[in-house]
């Protein structure tokens, strides 16, 4: 008689979960993530002015970690849990787990450590440490990690970068409608740890040397991580509104990047949103949907001249969104929060204060590269140079006899990917590509690096500098702990 196979509840069989096992790549043994709080609740209990919940609140919804935030000013619920979670305390907010443990006034990286998350790393030697996990980052991390390479990614805040500010990214080809940047970031995350790459959250790399072939990161608290190879992708960073008002309300109505987190406590309300690029575009989109009016406000005579048309054709049929042209926020002021914008018209010069509950602020930004001036090329906005330069000149201290590859920077074996770099085109898919091409690069670095490079590296003394090298202006040049031979200036190729 013909055996009938067994079956799972779900349908399957041994069989075929075998096969699939067997297809799927297996677990590194190396790293092993913790838990997350991914399916049930985390409760927040706060003031809905309070910077420090804003601060929870993006670590929860970039790291798409579920989660409710209750006005304790408001909402008797709220009130009922905080006198149930912490009897007579004043003190907010309060943090309430699913697993029942309740955190009086955690700063994000307390939080971070209760959910879960690794804010250390678990060792002090990798085949690469990735700066940054952003798109670049997680990118060049995946495929580090599915080729066997030793990877640890280190973000001063949760991984994910830019795209998780964004509800609406459109562009990402085979998705033709709308990703969530968070959860699209989350995936990326997911993939990474499932390759075995260590993510480490809330540090901050601060510096850079190279000791011979050893390239040696150091972190925020003071920890030293040794890699033979390096990508950064620190990326960029909001620029900020330099109005006194608008500095001191920063979480308190005055937001950066942060629409997809604080929409929800804008519902009926009037905000305004600063900046009439792509981002500033999306996140007027993304409010209409829930905020009464969004005021639209830009520099710009009209939001075609720095905005993709796909955006404007949207704006332009979204009843509720406002364009203010040719104009800018000057300050912003209130009682603990946003009460008032005042709009300054840059051609008349005239001043007008209005009522808003919000400002979200998108004016560009700046390279997050500051940690890294004198230790690799930079060119003159901070933005780290790669590759032979725009003149085919070398970098300065360039001590091979080859050239750069396109992506390492001028510390060899040190490479550079995403918005951070000089040139970037400024896009999450060009970053994706320029974190994978890194890796290719790195793998050529170390393919070269025994035979080719060692002895090269660590032959002193120093020549005079050639000719035609060069340094960014101000940038002083030479890298601590590295002392390799000078080479003649070459073209590439
Ligand atoms: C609101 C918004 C909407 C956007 N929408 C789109 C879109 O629809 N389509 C599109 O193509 N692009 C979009 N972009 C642009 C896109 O997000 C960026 O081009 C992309 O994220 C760049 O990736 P990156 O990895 O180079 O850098 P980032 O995304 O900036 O990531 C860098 C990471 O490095 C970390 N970091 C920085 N310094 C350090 C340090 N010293 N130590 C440790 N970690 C550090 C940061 O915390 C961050 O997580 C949008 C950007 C914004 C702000």
């Amino acid at each position: 008689m013909e055996r009938t196979p067994t079956r799972h509840p779900d349908g399957t069989t041994p069989d075929a979960e075998a096969a699939r096992e067997a297809a799927t790549p297996r677990e590194p043994k190396r790293h092993k993530p913790k838990p997350v709080f991914l399916e049930q609740q985390v409760r927040i209990v706060g003031h809905r002015w309070s910077p420090r919940v804003h601060e929870l609140k993006q670590l929860l919804g970039r790291s798409r970690v579920r989660h409710l935030w209750l006005d304790v000013d408001a909402d008797p619920e709220a009130q009922r849990l905080a006198a149930q979670a912490a009897p007579g305390s004043t003190t907010f907010p309060l943090v309430l787990l699913p697993d029942g443990r309740v955190l009086v006034d955690p700063d994000v990286e307390h939080l971070a450590r209760a959910l879960g998350l690794s804010t250390q790393p678990s060792g002090p030697i990798y085949d690469l440490v990735v700066i940054g996990g952003g798109p670049a980052g997680l990118t060049a991390a995946i495929n580090a990690a599915s080729e066997g390479l030793h990877t640890l990614v280190v973000d001063q805040n949760v991984p994910g970068g830019q795209i998780t500010y964004s509800a609406m990214i459109e562009n990402f080809p085979g998705f033709p409608r709308s990703l969530d940047g968070a959860d699209l970031s989350q995936r990326m995350v997911q993939q990474a740890e499932r390759f075995g790459v260590e993510i480490v959250r809330m540090r901050r790399a601060t510096g850079l040397r190279a000791e011979g072939l050893r390239r040696l990161v150091t972190l925020d608290d003071g920890t030293e991580l040794s890699a033979r190879t390096i990508v950064l992708a620190p990326g960029v960073s909001f620029r900020f509104l330099e109005s006194p008002g608008c500095r001191a309300l920063v979480g308190a109505g005055v937001y950066y990047g942060a629409a997809t987190v604080e929409a929800s406590s804008c519902r009926g309300d009037d905000v305004y949103v600063l900046g009439g690029g792509n981002s500033g575009g999306q996140a007027a989109l993304f409010l209409a949907t829930i905020a009464r009016t969004v005021h639209l406000v830009t520099s710009d005579d009209d939001i075609g001249q720095s905005m993709s048309r796909y955006l404007v054709d949207r704006i332009g049929t979204t009843s509720n969104i406002v364009v203010v042209p040719h104009s800018t926020v000057a300050d912003a002021g209130g009682d603990g929060h946003v009460e008032w914008v005042e709009l300054l018209d840059v051609r008349s010069g005239q001043v007008e204060r209005v009522p808003a509950c919000a400002l979200f602020v998108f004016i560009g930004a700046a390279p997050r590269s500051e940690w890294l001036d004198g230790i690799v090329a930079l060119d003159e906005k901070g933005f780290i140079r790669t590759g032979v330069d725009e003149g085919c000149c070398l970098p300065a201290d360039w001590p091979l006899e080859r050239p750069p590859y396109l992506l390492e920077t001028s510390l060899p074996g040190v490479f550079a990917a995403g918005d951070v770099r000089h040139g970037s085109v400024k896009r999450m898919t060009s970053a994706a590509g320029e974190g994978a091409m890194a890796v290719h690069l790195v793998h050529q670095y170390l393919r070269e690096t025994p035979a080719d490079c060692a002895a090269r590296l660590r032959r002193p003394p120093r020549r005079e500098r050639a000719p035609g090298r060069r340094t960014a202006p101000g940038r002083p040049p030479g890298r601590a702990g590295f002392d390799p031979q000078r080479f003649e200036r070459r073209p590439p190729g």
